[in-house]
């Protein structure tokens, strides 16, 4: 399992918003966590590289515990991509520096590899031709495929993407999630996707997990979460989405 979760537990104060998570993924696996608002999963996905600090349990990601006091975060934060709602992009830098800069400065490659590979990601975002553009002159959507083929250019084992298209225009949404079908279907890449887009959920993952209340209440291939959920909540959540 290249993501085990045993038991994680996350609090703010004293406002418990993960109550003890067992999570397994497969290397290679694409699982979407699906639920309402509120119910703790960005938490989640933090907590898988540690950006928020894990109050209990544990997390073991590639073989490193997260909760030992020992472990080289940062050599755990390089095998892993992160994409969010907001795109996060460095306003003062053009595409192609954007892409390059962790690799250059994170992985120790040279410039003209790194320049050579970030051309290559362009291209399979369909963006090649704006790699001397600011971020600012592009559309949300363009923006999120940059900042994809960004986390591609750490040649992660693991993706995490929280809500990459809830931020996006209706006709921009498309895509990016184009972007990330390619991604799930021709690469052996883990990804663990937050998202609303139900359909693409359904087509593109190998399980999905319903999340409430900061637990885990079912999970399952798309089919049986989708058309047989075995939880009232989970019916109503999924006919509130759909
Ligand atoms: P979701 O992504 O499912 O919408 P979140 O993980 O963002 O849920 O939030 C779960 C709960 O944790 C919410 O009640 C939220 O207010 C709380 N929370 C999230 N981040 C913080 C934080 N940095 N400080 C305090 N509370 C937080
Ligand atoms: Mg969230």
């Amino acid at each position: 399992m290249i993501i085990d979760v045993k038991g994680l537990r996350k609090s703010f104060g004293s406002n418990e918003v993960l109550t003890g998570i067992d999570l397994a993924v497969a290397d290679g696996e694409v699982v979407c966590v699906v639920g309402p608002s509120g119910s703790g999963k960005s938490t989640l996905l933090r907590c898988l590289n540690r950006l928020e600090e894990i109050t209990g349990g544990e997390v073991t990601v590639d073989g490193h515990t997260l909760t030992d006091p020992k472990v080289k975060i940062d050599d755990v934060r390089a095998e892993i991509g992160m994409v969010f709602q907001q795109f996060n992009l460095f306003p003062n830098m053009t595409v192609l520096e954007n892409i390059i800069e962790a690799p250059i400065h994170v992985l120790g490659k040279s410039k003209a590899d790194s320049v050579a590979e970030a051309k290559s990601l362009l291209k399979k975002v369909g963006l090649e031709e704006k790699a001397d553009e600011h971020p600012s002159r592009l559309s949300g959507g363009q923006q999120q495929r940059v900042a994809i083929a960004r986390a591609l250019a750490m040649s992660p084992e693991i993706l995490l993407l929280d809500e990459v298209t809830s931020a996006l225009d209706p006709e921009l949404v498309g895509d990016v999630l184009e972007v990330l079908r390619d991604i799930a279907e021709t690469t052996d890449i883990t990804m663990l996707l937050v998202t609303h887009e139900m359909q693409f959920a359904r087509e593109v993952s190998h399980r999905v997990m319903m999340f409430d209340g900061g637990q885990v209440l079912e999970e399952g291939p798309p089919d049986q979460l989708f058309n047989n959920p075995q939880h009232e909540r989970t019916r109503s959540f999924l006919s509130s989405v759909q």
